[in-house]
């Protein structure tokens, strides 16, 4: 059984309040992990959002149209680079600075 996120796992936007109910995969069945404003037919609608930082922007520029203010915006916007779509993308940075990491001398 799939497990179903409350919240879009790429623009956070809870999936209650998705007039669609979520977005829609490649086969037309429902996407239990985004909303249908991210993803429909197996593809995000946004190609050209690729960070975490840019999906930000973008919702707290459609949240002031909506006439949600700023503070609440930053709120509701903090917790996108946790969200599964982004995780990945901060997995990569974390890599290469653990390369970086000097090597500890081993006791004994
Ligand atoms: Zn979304």
């Amino acid at each position: 059984m799939e497990k179903t996120c409350k919240f879009c796992q790429s623009c956070g936007m809870p999936l209650k309040k998705d007039e669609k109910g979520g977005g829609t995969n490649a086969d037309g069945s429902k996407s239990l992990k985004f909303c249908s404003l991210c993803y429909q037919d197996g593809k995000f609608t946004s190609p050209g959002i690729t960070t975490a930082k840019e999906m930000q922007i973008l919702v707290k520029g459609k949240m002031k149209e909506m006439g949600i203010p700023g503070f609440l915006a930053g709120f509701f916007t903090y917790g996108i680079p946790k969200l599964e779509r982004w995780r990945s993308l901060v997995g990569q940075g974390d890599t290469v600075r653990v390369r970086e990491t000097r090597g500890e001398r081993r006791r004994g």
